[in-house]
């Protein structure tokens, strides 16, 4: 078994024989010619033959991979003509007396050197376009077909690289995926891998060529970038599980897309995710998971050796807002404390921390932080649809608090003439007991709760979170926790307030009937669980 890591750019697991890509001989000699014109016009035909490919190819990936991703081949049929290009081959067979095939082959390494060598990404992978181009007509001079044959069994094509036409040109019928020595993620045989929806790895260094052969098994996940040759029996289990689950999760993405969270009996619900950094964007959209329901801030001060800065922080909301495009984000205010500590807070040891000045508790302890979230955050409001959510709330007097220091803040950011939306929902999370009982006397304040089971659990059954030896004691089902949660959303709806969940809990399936009876309008989840829930809300009947 050998382990190879390239850069995986479709998610996706293979599984099978490798058939290593084999090239028709591009070798080009320099000959001296007499006839420079007849050169020219051999030139020429050729490239009227390389259009007539080209055009095939297009409508090929116009069928496979849209016309978005296809127009590429249009850009190399317009680069075929480019002046620059073509005065540069032109010029070389007329000076020098060679060969049409010499002179593409240098032309073609000189402008794919100046690409290579730009400093955009973008114009850098275009160096592989005038090489595919370039090769295309070298093989029309020579009237070598450019196809590559593949055996009926479908196979992992291992390459050097692979040209955007050669990778659209393959039977897509017979790849199961792409692995290659070279290439850029911004490459063209990348996007097209992409859309085709077939698993690619590239990178992988030249190494590989020359340990494989054709026929050997092997495993392409291009999830995480790792290549596997001939693979053992347990690894291969592992792989095939991998790619069953992952299998089963595209088909059931593929029947929800697009469709709405509706109970049988029409009631919507929303179904988001909940994040811990921007990172986790990609995975909310893969899901498609209507929002953000909970994105846990306090990451961003965890993961720094000092408090993140208003401008830091405005930048991270800023883009979590805009790539949601619209949809709903809800952020709460830093919950540090209890197990999550950083240093440089220096908060004093305490004897209970879970119990201690965590949270809501530590930002109204000490307000110029909490200010300063407050802050990025109603500038970041204008980007998008924005929910903030205060946690660890006990008392109807820290609600007014917070209220209170928003209203500071807005007043300061309008003396400043900084903008903010005027529609931010601002919620409180039912994290402790006392909320949720006295959730009547919150439930005016504010425009949602948001129940935190993890903590709810904790503090109700008295059952410390972190502990793995209460684990039997802390039943999350209990019916305390459960009478709470329907507590909670009785008084939320009674003052026009909605309530989501967004602990553990939501995922749970055996309980979104109950939570859907209760009222609960909104379960936020990991990203991986949002297709589970929203196909169990689908199957849920409230009419019975
Ligand atoms: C919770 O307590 O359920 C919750 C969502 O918050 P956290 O897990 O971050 O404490
Ligand atoms: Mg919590």
């Amino acid at each position: 078994m050998e382990k190879y890591i390239g850069k995986g750019v479709f998610s996706a697991v293979a599984i099978g024989k490798i058939s290593v890509f084999k090239r028709s001989d591009m070798e080009v000699k320099r000959i001296k010619i007499d006839d420079p014109d007849g050169e020219i016009e051999r030139l020429e035909n050729a490239k009227k033959k390389a259009v007539s490919e080209l055009e095939k190819i297009y409508e090929k990936a116009l069928k496979e991979v849209g016309e978005a991703n296809a127009q590429i081949f249009e850009i190399h049929i317009m680069m075929i003509d480019d002046d620059d290009y073509n005065d540069a081959i032109k010029e070389m067979i007329t000076n020098q007396s060679v060969n049409a095939e010499y002179a593409v082959a240098v032309t073609a390494d000189n402008f794919a050197e100046m690409f290579a060598s730009m400093d955009d990404a973008y114009m850098q992978a275009r160096s592989a376009d005038v090489r595919d181009i370039s090769n295309r007509i070298i093989s029309c001079l020579g009237d070598n077909e450019s196809s590559s044959s593949l055996s009926d069994e479908k196979v992992i094509i291992c390459a050097d690289d692979l040209a955007p036409s050669e990778t659209v040109s393959l039977d897509k019928e017979k790849v199961l995926a792409f692995v290659t020595a070279h290439g850029s993620s911004n490459s063209h045989t990348a996007i097209l891998a992409r859309n085709m929806n077939i698993p690619a790895i590239i990178g992988v260094g030249d190494k590989f060529l020359s340990e494989i052969k054709d026929g050997d098994m092997a495993i392409a996940d291009g999830f995480t970038g790792e290549f596997i040759v001939s693979p053992d029996d347990e690894t291969k289990a592992l792989y095939e599980k991998k790619q069953k689950d992952d299998e089963e999760k595209k088909a059931l993405l593929q029947e929800l897309k697009g469709k709405e969270n509706v109970t049988l009996d029409g009631r919507k619900i929303n179904v988001f995710a909940n994040i811990g950094s921007v990172d986790n964007i990609g995975a909310v959209l893969l899901n498609d998971a209507g929002g953000i329901g909970l994105f846990r801030s306090e990451f961003l001060y965890l993961e720094n050796s000092d408090y993140p800065t208003e401008e830091e922080q405005f930048k991270v909301y800023k883009r979590v807002l805009e790539s949601m495009a619209g949809k709903k984000v809800i952020i709460r205010t830093l919950d540090i404390g209890a197990d999550k500590q950083a240093d440089y807070f220096n908060l004093d040891k305490e004897e209970n921390p879970a119990l201690g000045l965590r949270a809501i508790r530590l930002c109204l302890d000490r307000p110029e932080i909490f200010k300063t979230q407050l802050r990025a955050l109603f500038r970041a409001s204008v980007y998008g649809k924005l929910g903030i959510m205060f946690p660890m709330i006990t008392s109807v007097w820290e609600v007014e608090e917070i209220l209170a220091l928003c209203d500071t803040v807005k007043n300061e950011l309008k003396r400043d003439g900084i903008e903010y939306s005027d529609s931010i929902e601002l919620g409180i999370m039912i994290e402790t007991p006392a909320a949720a009982v006295i959730s009547d006397k919150l439930a005016p304040l504010v425009d949602f709760f948001s129940v935190g089971t993890n903590d709810l659990t904790q503090y109700t059954l008295a059952c410390d979170r972190q502990n793995p030896r209460i684990e039997r004691f802390c039943d999350t089902h209990h019916e305390a926790v459960l009478r709470l949660i329907e507590i909670a959303a009785k008084n939320a709806h009674a003052n026009n307030a909605w309530i989501g969940i967004c602990g553990e809990l939501a995922a749970d399936t055996t309980l979104t009937e109950t939570f859907l009876r209760m009222g609960i309008d909104e379960l936020s989840v990991s990203p991986t669980f949002v297709l589970k829930v929203r196909d169990a809300v689908r199957k849920t009947d409230l009419s019975k």
